[in-house]
């Protein structure tokens, strides 16, 4: 593993893949009810709180010329972009919906969010991490001139409020599922880690140590990644951040964003990323049109996944999306 990678790999060996549905038993259909229990909880609660909280609820995006390029994020591993052509143009399924919520909220939103499903092919082996999906949605969230901070203290009154209502209101599933005892809700403000640090006291596999050891959810920042995350040419940091669930791994991956068209070309040129796929973004951010933003991402079928305790995150899905099988539905 790269000294650079974010945390995502941890979990190795799982072996027993999801069923689809319609071969399931009808225990296994108990169970697969519960965790959609806590999936609609969730989803219920995490988006009604940034309604309340002001954010506009956008619906997502599939095909763009423009999407995510995951790279250079050491963490990505897909083995296809998934390009077709429609009307005579090439467009890609979405991988993010990064380039999007940026230009959305310079130019109209500045509270904004949405659940995008992202399609990344991983590779096959990724199949037992038990954490990756090759279909997955992320909660993606975006607020003009917000800090790294602000976000951050965002992120964690939510997971607080989502584990105290989960707990207060889904006590039955929980117990079900093994979690109620031992799903602790968690204290904050979180403890924030810088990666530097992180790589001089674990070396090279600092990732699985410190998912491993963590006992409560926890920031990792500083993170070297893609373009958009903002990094301070003079100093060498980044000003971004993976939230780590404990025993789990990475679940949020966010940022304060580049807006400043020279440095995003320059970071374009260092990383070999093709501009061509781009143009939207950098016209917009040449003309000063791109303002400054903050914000994340949050892996939904991986956060009820440590939720619920399952195995692989294909059991939180009703229609299993796993590295390397490709069932009917
Ligand atoms: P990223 O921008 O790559 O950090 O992705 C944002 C979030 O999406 C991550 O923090 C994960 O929670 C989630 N995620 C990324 N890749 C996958 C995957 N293959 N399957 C399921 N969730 C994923
Ligand atoms: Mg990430």
């Amino acid at each position: 593993m790269s000294a650079q990678k974010s945390v995502q790999i941890v979990r190795r060996g799982v072996s027993e893949m999801p069923k689809p549905l319609e071969q399931l038993s009808e225990e296994e259909i108990i169970k697969k009810k519960c965790i959609s229990r806590v999936m609609t909880h969730t989803l219920s609660y995490l988006t009604s709180e940034l309604v309340k909280h002001g954010f506009e609820w956008l619906l997502p995006v599939i095909f763009s010329k423009s999407t995510d390029p995951l790279w250079p994020d050491p963490g990505a591993s897909v083995e296809k972009r998934v390009e077709v052509e429609i009307y005579g143009e090439t467009v890609r399924t979405t991988l993010s919906m990064i380039v999007h919520k940026v230009v959305a909220c310079s130019l109209a939103y500045p509270k904004l969010f949405t659940l995008s499903p992202n399609i990344r092919i991983e590779r096959k082996e990724r199949a037992h991490t038990g954490i990756h999906a090759y279909e997955f949605t992320q909660l993606d969230f975006e607020v003009r001139d917000a800090t790294s901070k602000q976000i951050r203290t965002l992120v964690e009154k939510l997971l607080y409020g989502l584990i105290k209502n989960l707990k207060r209101n889904l006590k039955d599933e929980l117990t079900f599922l093994g979690r109620y005892e031992n799903l602790n809700v968690p204290s904050k403000p979180f403890k924030v880690y810088d990666r530097t640090d992180l790589e001089h006291k674990y070396g090279k596999k600092w990732e699985t140590r410190v998912v491993l050891e963590a006992k409560e959810p926890l920031w990792i920042i500083n993170i070297p990644r893609e373009f958009y995350d903002f990094e301070d040419f003079d100093s060498g940091k980044w000003d971004n951040y993976d939230l780590i669930l404990p025993k789990y791994g990475e679940v949020l991956s966010g940022s304060r964003r580049e807006w400043n068209y020279r440095k995003i070309v320059k970071k374009m040129d260092r990383d070999g990323v093709n501009k061509e796929n781009f143009k939207a973004l950098l016209t917009l951010a040449k003309k000063g049109r791109i303002k400054p933003s903050a914000g994340a991402g949050i892996g939904i079928e991986r956060l009820v996944s440590w939720i619920t305790g399952v195995k692989h995150i294909g059991e939180t899905q009703p229609f299993p999306k796993i590295p390397g099988k490709v069932y009917e539905l």
